[in-house]
């Protein structure tokens, strides 16, 4: 395979559009695409006709405008390109209005009110920093999504706005720094996916993977993760064939798959791209994971994007990477080579830190799912709480500047900020703090809350506009002041002062760390039903507003919508379970048992020494017994839930009672499986769902 020549072969890219599209409507898009300037008609008909020329060619018959509702996952309307010109013939067309604009019906997708408050219809607009690609027979056009009335309906449309919002932030401040040049400043995100592969045939048995998309129940395998044999191992030759498949058509789409290796779980993965604009890397993010799942059906394989598929096992997350880079080529959270980028630098960094303790509460919201709550304040890293991981060097620096003296440079000078220039951090010593939900690792952070099923939307959203928050702040304490140096210089010191509580290098897995974090004022919101209502916080509406990320409006129906997805989850998950438990695991238990007391019957006849179909039997009924009384209080406590009106609240009793009467269902349910007969067993065991995969 000659990877530069299939790469992007499927994307209307910027070879194409200059291949294709006349030199000045070229440069129009262009500069639409740069500067965000919008398109005139004429020119989105001559892209328009480009484009569907370009997809004929490749085999299309339909275009479809490709957004991102609340749903978190991509939807789309297949429209064919054929117009009708009489005499029962048909030609092919694409308009520049239906590639700029489309009109899905889109009543039932979730808007948490917003279409009862406002319009009933929603309708795509086309964003062209985006490329448009082909899938299928589809040429897919990215789109944002919102009301007639400009609500956003969908992820994409608040982190245009968060991108935006910190553009205009960073290039004001980046000129009290001199930096004239700078015109554009971007928020990038390069997303490391984790997911699971388990045997499709497996998968096919198991209601709960196929219902929920995790394990409901199942007791631990012999082996678990304990050896850590499969981190970084050898990947097996089935496995491999999967991620070169992958690989070849994320390539076609212009997506650069770049890392790829076994994780710490056994059976669990990591595909990592390039980074990219927050925007185009959470595009491309969606379509990676919806080629590892088509991709996967054709290997045999069901890939799993849960954030915890099994229980006692690593979890999945997405990293997200995120820095922030200029049109001049600097990435601004790159110490860099001299003390102008060194104050650069760590005016950036202590932005970040103000605003990571400034809106932890939001961070930790932006990444709140049924999902990640096992990760997310269960004992699994990250925890909950959110910190800062900064590494040893950096970390002194900063200390240093918090107490006013200067930091000593290596050789015993001192170091003076935009005077010195910053030691390099190099990326391993930045790196090894793997509990942290938020580290600085050499010229990025890394953001690790996130779960493996989210889009990168909104936890991008959320921090792209508290650093443009903290920069404004930053630009209204030095625009005016006589002597720079010597404000910024105070700025630093100060911001660092008054955030270090949000700094923690030790292990965040540990109990200490709790109590720690509890006596510096740190949050710990645990569950989704504690984490999403801090959006509605005044200081919250009021800073996305003050960007104009999201009203008012869109952020009361976005608490609506994501409490609502949370009750759904949990409630399919309870269901799943009384269903399991009663249709397959009790049946398949009493069928032991019975072969037990006939075997015990038999064999007791003949004089046999029957303790153990004796303790067995009851043991098991005794467990069984315990199995029913906990299945019968979860439909009690489901059928319940019918009474209780606010979504809110029945947020909260879902995570009290209905979860807390899930896990009394699966324990003596997990025992039996422990005890029982495995050909007696309704479902593949976590054994062969882990290991069996050759
Ligand atoms: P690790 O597993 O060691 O954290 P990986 O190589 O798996 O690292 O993934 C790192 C991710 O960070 C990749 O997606 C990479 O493109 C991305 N990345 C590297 N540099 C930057 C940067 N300056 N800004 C944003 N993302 C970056
Ligand atoms: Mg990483």
């Amino acid at each position: 395979m000659n990877i530069p020549e299939i790469f992007g072969t499927d994307v209307f890219n910027e070879t194409v559009m200059q291949q294709r599209l006349p030199k000045p409507v070229y440069k129009a898009l262009k500069k639409t695409i740069q500067d965000g300037t919008p398109l005139d008609i004429d020119v989105a008909n001559v892209v328009a006709a480009a484009m569907k020329d370009w997809a004929v060619e490749k085999g299309c018959t339909h275009y479809t405008h490709w957004f991102q509702p609340m749903t978190g996952i991509t939807a789309e309307k297949h429209d064919s390109f054929i117009s009708p010109i009489g005499d029962g013939k048909v030609i092919m067309e694409f308009s520049g209005k239906e590639l700029v604009k489309g009109e899905p019906d889109a009543s039932s997708f979730p808007s948490g009110g917003l279409r009862a408050t406002f319009e009933a219809r929603g309708y795509t607009a086309w964003d062209p920093t985006s490329y448009a690609f082909i899938k299928g027979s589809s040429l897919c056009i990215p789109t944002a999504f919102c009301s007639y009335t400009g609500e956003a309906l969908d992820k994409k449309t608040p982190m245009l706005r968060s991108m935006e919002a910190l553009d205009k932030s960073a290039v004001r401040l980046l000129k009290l720094f001199g930096m004239d040049d700078v015109t554009r400043v971007t928020a990038n995100v390069g997303p490391e996916q984790e997911y699971f592969l388990v045997d499709r045939e497996m998968y096919s048995h198991r209601k709960d993977l196929i219902l929920a998309g995790r394990t409901l129940f199942g007791a631990p395998a012999p082996k678990g993760q304990e050896l850590e044999d499969h981190y970084f191992g050898t990947i097996k030759t089935r496995v491999n064939g999967y991620m070169e498949d992958l690989d070849e058509q994320l390539w076609r789409l212009g997506i650069t798959a770049k890392t790829k290796h076994n994780e710490v779980a056994p059976a669990q993965h990591e595909l990592a791209p390039v980074f990219n604009t927050t925007n185009i890397a959470t595009d491309h993010n969606q379509i990676i994971m919806e080629l590892m799942k088509r991709t996967a059906r054709k290997h045999g394989f069901k890939c799993l994007l849960h954030e915890k598929p099994f229980a006692g096992i690593n979890g999945s997350g997405k990293h997200n990477n995120w820095s922030l880079s200029t049109n001049t080529g600097i990435n601004l959270l790159d110490p860099g080579k001299t003390p102008s980028e060194n104050a650069v630098f760590l005016t950036f960094l202590v932005a970040v830190i103000k605003a990571v303790n400034d809106y932890q509460d939001l961070l930790r919201a932006s990444v709140a799912t049924a999902g990640n709550d096992h990760r997310l304040g269960a004992n699994e890293a990250p925890p909950a709480i959110i910190s800062i991981f900064l590494g040893d060097e950096l970390n002194e620096i900063v200390e240093a500047l918090a107490e006013g003296h200067k930091p000593e440079k290596h050789g015993k000078s001192y170091m003076e900020i935009g005077v010195d220039v910053l030691p390099n951090f190099p990326k391993d010593s930045t790196d090894r703090n793997r509990t942290s939900p938020f580290a600085f690792t050499g010229n990025k952070f890394e953001f690790r809350s996130p779960g493996s099923k989210l889009s990168c939307a909104g936890p991008m959203t959320i921090l792209n506009t508290i650093v443009a928050e903290v920069l404004d702040q930053f630009y209204d304490k030095l625009k005016d002041a006589d002597d720079f140096q010597d404000a910024l210089d105070k700025l630093i010191k100060e911001t660092i002062a008054e955030n270090k509580r949000i700094i923690f290098n030790g292990d965040g897995y540990s109990e200490d760390w709790v109590k720690e974090a509890e006596k510096r004022g740190l949050l710990n919101l645990r569950s989704t039903p504690d984490a999403i209502p801090v959006y509605l916080y005044d200081k919250n509406i009021d800073v996305l507003s003050r960007h104009g990320v999201y009203s008012k409006v869109e952020l009361e129906s976005r608490v609506e919508i994501l409490l609502d997805e949370y009750n759904k989850v949990i409630n399919i998950e309870a269901l799943t379970m009384i269903d399991m438990a009663k249709k397959d695991i009790l049946p398949a238990v009493m069928s032991y048992i019975k072969d037990l007391s006939e075997t015990a019957a038999t064999a007791g006849a003949l004089g046999a020494d029957l303790t153990v179909e004796k303790e067995l039997v009851t043991k098991l009924s005794s467990l069984a017994a315990s199995t029913y009384k906990a299945l019968t209080e979860l439909e009690d406590a489901v059928a319940a839930v019918h009474n209780i009106e606010s979504t809110e609240e029945a947020a909260r009793y879902y995570h009290e009672t209905i979860l807390t009467k899930m896990g009394e269902l699966r324990a003596p349910a997990d025992q039996m499986e422990a005890l029982c007969g495995e050909k007696y067993w309704p479902y593949p065991t976590y054994e062969q769902l882990l290991f069996y995969v050759k």
